[in-house]
């Protein structure tokens, strides 16, 4: 097959697209594809200080690629969550991160923040400790990420938080939320989600229209060391079933993934269902860490980390093992 811009080999097929490319016409695509819907979706300009969270999986180092390719102040945040899984997951992603800086050399900007090192436990053995060694570390894990993720975009002064998600990603929570006809976090979910007044930094998805194989394309393509296995712990979670099951429907019908994501925000633009409704909700200060919660007092993260801290003082051999 051969290329739509010239006359190379295509590189990639997207059927949804019904678009064939070339290596080098797939990379420059992806590119302009990436500054259109950040212009289209307004989620930052050239002004703005970019933070990117990479992970050391293809999406987030492609998404950083992309917007240094693109000419954006973007720096990096790696957040070290200390879980091996008998693959050294957290060292190995860790490592990818740090390639990728070294090979891009120098002016880029890579803040490591160490869950173990700043808080006293890794995301496994906080869990164990709090959960008592009962189901899988994602929830502390989840929201000490969106803390430190919040925090570091505030202090370090940040004008928006940038995540890889890509449409994959995107649809498969979507499925997830509307099968449960989850309200609250449809309207929580879009590819923009505001700063709020007390502090909240604003989070963008510039990816969340690509299909996850063009972003392994892409990484591939420009030749980025990315770490392929997931973390241990995402094994059989309900979202990767629903990722199977968008990819059996979209086997049939090249295309239904991106349209059950964008039918929804157009449905949300034309009949103003599931609005984000963030400003109806108070929020007060953290008395500890300072970040905004709906909590009246201590937010969710600095309860659960102050648990955590006790249970491992009072147990202080119970070191956790890791998956
Ligand atoms: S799957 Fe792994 S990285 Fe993701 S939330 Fe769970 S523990 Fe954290
Ligand atoms: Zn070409
Ligand atoms: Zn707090």
């Amino acid at each position: 097959m051969k290329c739509r811009k010239c006359t190379n080999r295509a590189a990639i097929n997207m059927r949804q697209h019904k678009l064939a490319l070339c290596p080098e016409h797939f990379i420059e695509w992806v590119q302009q594809q990436t500054e259109r819907f950040i212009k289209k979706y307004r989620m930052f300009t050239r002004d703005d200080r970019v933070l990117v969270a990479v992970s050391g999986g293809k999406d987030s180092l492609a998404l950083w690629d992309i917007l240094l390719a693109l000419g954006y102040q973007a720096d990096g945040l790696y957040i070290g969550l200390g879980i091996d899984g008998g693959i050294d997951y957290s060292a190995e992603s860790h490592r990818c991160v740090q390639k990728f800086v070294e090979e891009r050399g120098d002016g880029l900007t890579l803040h490591v923040v160490d869950v173990e090192v700043l808080y006293g436990a890794s995301i496994p053995e906080a869990a164990r400790s709090v959960a008592r060694g009962r189901g899988k570390p994602c929830s502390v894990c989840g929201l000490t990420k969106r803390h430190i993720m919040n925090r570091v975009a505030r202090d370090e002064g940040y004008d928006v938080l940038a995540t890889g998600h890509n449409l994959d990603d995107e649809a498969a929570t979507l499925f997830g939320n509307t099968l449960q006809w989850a309200v609250g976090y449809l309207r929580r979910q879009g590819p923009v989600l505001p700063a709020s007044a007390q502090g909240l930094a604003r989070k963008v998805k510039p990816l969340f229209r690509f299909y996850e194989r063009e972003m392994a394309a892409y990484a591939l393509l420009r030749g980025i060391e990315y770490i392929y296995d997931e973390c241990p712990y995402a094994a059989g979670a309900t979202s990767i079933r629903h990722k199977e099951l968008l990819n059996e429907l979209e086997i049939s019908s090249p295309g239904a993934k991106l349209q059950f994501y964008l039918h929804f925000l157009q449905a949300r633009e034309q009949y103003g269902i599931f609005q984000p409704q963030d400003s109806t909700v108070e929020l007060h200060t953290c008395p500890t860490c300072g970040q905004p919660t709906t909590n009246p007092e201590q937010c969710s993260f600095c309860r659960t980390w102050e648990r955590v801290r006790e249970q491992m003082t009072k147990r202080p051999t119970a070191k956790a093992t890791n998956p």
